[in-house]
């Protein structure tokens, strides 16, 4: 057997499960949440389950601690406290759980010096905080990380397959090929249960799990599970240890043929990669169409969300931010009597914001948004949360008033979501019917337009 193929079976699939440790104070007192857990299991694949998520103090006797919990022949990454600061003691701490020294690596002083040469710093304390980020475990190798200055640590101690990263985002996120190709080395990673998704928006999860029920039912077999996203809900249906007894396959091929019909028409897309805003873009590019947006209560956000996207200037064009209702008339030919008469926040005024900013950028496709994101500014007739969306496409242009149920912040996500996957859904399907569809849990039932 050759040594790669013994040290797989000396772990078998990392038999005893994954356990994540996250270090740092700032994730006790509740400045940071901790996302980087969920970052390698992604990286992971999803097959391997965690057997527990640690979140710890930078402290070397609570590292300590966390990673006595730990079990022999499990996977073991600790997140966080790899830094040059004073308060970074991860390195120690796992030298003191393996009882090894931790001498420095000058290969590595070198590299992290020649790097801070190249960024131009001189000061000595620089250098000497470089030292210690030098100092590796016994026992452990340094991964280069392509992003910032500390290095990944991996290796094998105490049984365990130990995987050590740095905790910003970022940097983490930069050396996570680099330990998925070295654990793929060492140990089989379990493939993840086969599952059918629907990202989903404009629909509560309440009304989600409802538009499932009747699925659900028929095959109570398989893992059900209904998450949160920025933009609405994904259903997630999985046939776990269908290679060991579980449900076949085929009971999970069959639900999603059940769920298609109900869940198609309100879903952006399967794929869990695929943000609500990338598949807006990538449905425009395919028609070759332009999209503008003219924002009042979300103040440039809904522009921002579309940027986000890599490669959004071949469809984005532009936004106009009108929050003042002066600004709706002078950069978006509102008409001041449409204001007078209806108030900012109303269909004819959406309609004209749509239609203003399509004219003005130039575009196929303009979204407008005018609302009442809160706390104040309700009335009894336009409570906190009334928003009005237009859509001007080529040929038509709708309006539909919304009440969003949250907070500022909220609200105003809330609106950006429902803009985007409005447009979303005039491009997925031409008939104006399938923009709003009964069941969608914030739009009201206004007539919404459709002539010019
Ligand atoms: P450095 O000290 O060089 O910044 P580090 O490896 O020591 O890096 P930490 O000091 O623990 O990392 O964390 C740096 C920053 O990274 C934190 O202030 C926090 O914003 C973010 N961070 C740390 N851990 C997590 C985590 N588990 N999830 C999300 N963000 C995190």
């Amino acid at each position: 057997m050759s040594p790669a193929a013994e040290a797989k079976t000396s772990h078998g699939a990392a038999s005893a499960g994954l356990w994540q440790i996250a270090v740092g104070d700032e994730l006790l007192e509740g400045r940071t949440v901790d996302s980087n857990s969920r970052r390698v299991q992604r990286a992971l694949g999803g097959g391997l389950r965690a057997r527990g998520i640690q979140v710890v103090p930078d402290r070397p006797a609570e590292i300590v601690a966390a990673l006595d919990r730990t079990a022999p022949g499990g996977l073991v990454v600790v997140t966080g406290g790899l830094g040059s600061t004073p308060d970074d003691r991860t390195r120690e701490a796992v030298a003191q759980w393996a009882s090894v020294p931790l001498p420095e690596n000058a290969g590595l002083r070198a590299e992290l010096e020649e790097r801070a040469h190249r960024r131009g710093l001189r000061a000595k304390a620089v250098f000497a905080a470089l030292a210690s980020q030098a100092q590796v475990p016994a026992g452990l190798t340094p991964l280069r990380n392509p992003v910032g200055s500390a290095p990944g640590l991996v290796g094998e101690l105490r049984g365990r397959l130990l995987v050590v990263l740095p905790g910003v985002p970022a940097e983490l996120e930069g050396l996570l090929p680099g330990v998925i190709a070295w654990l793929r080395e060492r140990v089989a990673l379990p493939v993840d249960s086969p599952v059918e998704l629907w990202r989903t928006a404009q629909r509560g999860e309440l009304a989600v799990v409802a538009s499932c029920a009747p699925v659900r039912e028929r095959h109570p077999e398989l893992a059900w599970s209904w998450w949160l996203s920025r933009w609405g809900v994904d259903v997630r249906i999985a046939a776990p240890g269908a290679t060991s007894g579980g449900p076949a396959p085929g009971h999970l091929a069959a639900a999603a043929a059940e769920l298609a019909p109900l869940l198609d028409p309100v879903s952006y897309g399967r794929d869990a990669a695929v943000e609500l805003p990338a598949a807006v873009h990538a449905r425009l590019q395919r028609r070759g169409a332009t999209v503008g947006v003219a924002e009042s209560c979300t103040g440039g956000l809904l522009a921002a969300t579309l940027t986000d996207t890599p490669g959004a200037s071949r469809s984005f064009r532009g936004a106009i931010v009108s929050y003042a209702d002066d600004v709706k008339v002078s950069q978006l030919a509102v008409a001041g009597e449409l204001l007078r008469r209806h108030g900012a926040v109303s269909g004819p005024v959406a309609e004209a914001m749509a239609t203003g900013v399509q004219e003005r950028l130039g575009v196929d496709y303009a979204l407008a948004v005018t609302g009442i994101a809160g706390p104040d500014g309700g009335t009894d007739a336009k409570p906190v949360g009334t928003t009005w969306i237009g859509l001007a496409t080529p040929s038509a242009v709708w309006t539909r008033r919304y009440r969003f149920p949250a907070d500022r912040e909220r609200n105003r996500d809330l609106a950006v979501a429902a803009a985007l996957d409005t447009l979303r859904r005039a491009l997925d399907d031409a008939d104006p019917s399938a923009l709003w569809l009964a069941g969608d849990s914030w739009a009201a039932s206004d007539p919404s337009g459709g002539g010019r």
